[in-house]
Parts: structure tokens; C-alpha cells; sequence
């Protein structure tokens, strides 16, 4: 890949601010408006929380990784500020990513409750000790 075509490329996006700007995603192939309210800088797919390894920090697309992002759990940061963390399938790399308004509970909710649906010991014995 030429890295100085890709930049510019990047610039040019960057100056038309007003159009439409979405991405199709790699993993469930739906379409992706990027242009979301109450979300600065939407990097993930809002139905199956997949993202692509394309930035070193958010939105500099600096990354020449591509590979998918899977997400991995959800945390709290701060106050009542629910944040992903992916993990790339290719270099294992891990990043923290604010939902965004219009991500899917039920899939945001599926990952929270991850551990406990799926916990590594029997959660029965418990109650016991
Ligand atoms: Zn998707
Ligand atoms: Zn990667």
C-alpha cells in the first residue's frame, strides 16, 4: 500500500465535512452511518460491536493493521460512561471505545453479563461457603 496516496486520501475526506460519511462493516456487512448524534467519533458497528484496527488514537487511521476488532467486554468509566474494549483478531492489539446512542442493547447487554452467564466455575456451590 502506498502510505502517501492513503493520507492524502484522508485529507480530502477530511474537507467535506458536510457530506455523509459511513462505512460498510466487515464483519456483518451492514452499512454504518458514521454521522450519529451524541457520538463525537463513531469507529464501530452499532449491530455487532465489531470495529477495524485503523487507528493508533482515535479517528487518526495511522494503523496499518485492518483487521477486525472483536469486542471483548464493556466497562464503566467514570460516571455511567459504558466503554468497549476490543481486542484485534490480528495483533491482539486492545482498545477502549465509548458506545455510541444508537449501539444495539441487547448486544451491549449480551457482552455485560458475559461473564456471569458464562462463569468459569459453577455458581452453585457459592452459597455454601
Ligand atoms: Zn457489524
Ligand atoms: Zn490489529
Amino acid at each position: 500500500m502506498h502510505e502517501k496516496n492513503r493520507k492524502a486520501n484522508h485529507h480530502e475526506k477530511h474537507k467535506r465535512k458536510d457530506t455523509k460519511r459511513g462505512f460498510t462493516c466487515l464483519y456483518c456487512g451492514r452499512t454504518v452511518n458514521t454521522e450519529v448524534p451524541g457520538t463525537a467519533y463513531r469507529n464501530h458497528c452499532p449491530w455487532c460491536l465489531r470495529s477495524v484496527h485503523l487507528d493508533e488514537y482515535t479517528g487518526d487511521r495511522a494503523a496499518s493493521c485492518g483487521n477486525i476488532m472483536e469486542p471483548l467486554a464493556v466497562a464503566v468509566r467514570g460516571k455511567n460512561e459504558w466503554i468497549i474494549i476490543h481486542r484485534c483478531t490480528g495483533c491482539g492489539a486492545l482498545k477502549a471505545n465509548r458506545i455510541a446512542g444508537d449501539d444495539n442493547e441487547m448486544a451491549l447487554l449480551s457482552l455485560a453479563v458475559r461473564p456471569v452467564a458464562q462463569p468459569p466455575f459453577p455458581l452453585d456451590g457459592l452459597l455454601d461457603r
